[in-house]
């Protein structure tokens, strides 16, 4: 028997795990509810080893072992996100927490719930037929993805518990039909880095400039400057994204500020090219404040990071077979994303490779009826959308055949 022609068995679990975490969110790195959860569930499916707190926050890290073979690290996020669920479902979630005194609400707003749930009903079919595959299933529950930082969080005590791996695998939901599966080799989801800029310089009576150095003006040249970066430093054929998304300064029209603030957003697709970009923009900051005459150079911090997510060819090319033989013609190619995942910190904390897929959330016959009438970017709510509400199936045995699919493609026998 297949292990897969089982599915059946563990769908009632995967389903009520499901409306649960869905109706109860928890914001990155609060997930302790959740955490103690995926615990319990990892205790009751009869895993080898469950370790809980692992690392700086609330990760969750699972052991199964078979015999001999490989070491197969599998992922999921648990955190929410501060929006107000819009959804008609029973299981909608009407949870709020607090953010700096304001109360917002939370959402499983990006379907981290979808990839909680069906990792459990992986490793419960996976557990049930052990005859079937060999080797160890190190499973991991995440916090913190939406912030980044809770991949990184985890890396030295997770080290500590599993000294090595073979290969580590993790999948996303995303706005696609629930019945198919999207996968490429290589770069497949951006770099990201944040970096906030602090001008400094002198301020005074904004009716006598000359007795200050105008952190305004320069930030306003700094600004367009960066454009720069983009449009005349980087290739043609590379792609790359620089975005000043905050600019802070000043109390009052009449009086010249000290200093003032940018907030930075980047997004690249190779290492390389990162770091020329983050040297162009210290290079651009410096130059603007020294051309200024700023009596000292601006701090640069870098608050926010996260790598490019790049396949592995081998193991993408291992999976993608594996993953065409139980889903045919719904396999595609998967388009590269801009958004960033701290996934891949995982790996390299081994130097080991990876494979990162996406998984659908969509009815498939809505999405078709919104691709034939040329409205798939109004019609269907992408991930962080308040109306982000994977249906239910076959959303959940997607997900679940993806991931039992991918880890018996390495540890099948
Ligand atoms: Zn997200
Ligand atoms: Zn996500």
């Amino acid at each position: 028997m297949r292990v897969l022609d089982d599915l059946a068995s563990v769908r009632p679990f995967t389903e009520e795990l499901y409306r649960h975490l869905h109706a109860h969110p928890e914001l990155s790195d609060r997930e302790h509810e959740t955490a103690a959860r995926m615990a319990a569930e990892l205790r009751a499916t009869g895993v080898d080893e469950v370790h809980e707190g692992v690392g700086a926050s609330t990760g969750v890290v699972g052991i199964l072992r078979n015999g001999e073979g490989p070491t197969i690290l599998v992922r999921a996020d648990m955190d929410g996100l501060p929006v107000v669920e819009d959804a008609i479902v029973e299981y909608r979630s009407t949870q709020t927490a607090e953010i700096d005194g304001q109360t917002v609400g939370v959402m499983h707003a990006c379907g981290h719930d979808v990839h909680m749930a069906t990792l459990q009903g992986s490793v419960r079919l996976l557990a049930e037929h052990r005859d079937a595959w060999s080797g160890t299933l190190v499973v991991v529950f995440q916090p913190a993805e939406e912030t980044i930082g809770g991949a990184r969080g985890m890396t030295d005590a997770l080290r500590a518990i599993v000294p090595d791996i073979d290969v580590a695998l993790g999948q996303h939901v995303g706005p696609y039909p629930a019945s198919s599966v999207r996968i490429a080799p290589g770069p497949v989801m951006a770099a990201c880095d944040e970096l906030i800029v602090t001008i400094h310089g002198r301020g005074g009576h904004g009716s006598q400039p000359e007795t200050t150095v105008d952190p305004v003006v320069l930030a306003a040249s700094i600004v367009l400057r960066l454009q720069t970066i983009v449009s005349r430093e980087i290739p043609s054929t590379a792609q790359a994204v620089l975005t000043v998304g905050t600019i802070h300064a000043g109390t009052k029209s009449n009086i010249i500020p000290d200093t003032a603030r940018l907030g930075i957003s980047m997004r690249t697709y190779d290492e390389e090219l990162r770091t020329r970009m983050r040297a162009a923009v210290e290079r651009i900051v410096q130059a603007e404040c020294q051309a200024a005459g700023a009596p000292e150079p601006a701090t640069i911090e870098r608050t926010l990071w996260a790598p490019v997510t790049d396949n592995d060819p081998e193991t993408t090319a291992t999976l993608t077979a594996a993953l065409a033989e139980e889903f045919g013609d719904d396999v595609h190619p998967m388009v590269r994303l801009s958004g960033s995942e701290d996934f891949s910190e995982l790996a390299a904390a081994y130097g080991r490779p990876y494979a990162f897929w996406f998984t659908g959330g969509i009815d498939d016959e809505r999405y078709a009826a919104a691709e034939a009438a040329g409205t798939l970017l109004t019609d269907i709510p992408s991930n962080h959308s308040p109306g982000f509400v994977p249906v239910l199936q076959p959303t959940l045995d997607t997900a679940v055949r993806a991931m039992t699919t991918a880890v018996l493609a390495h540890l099948g026998r």
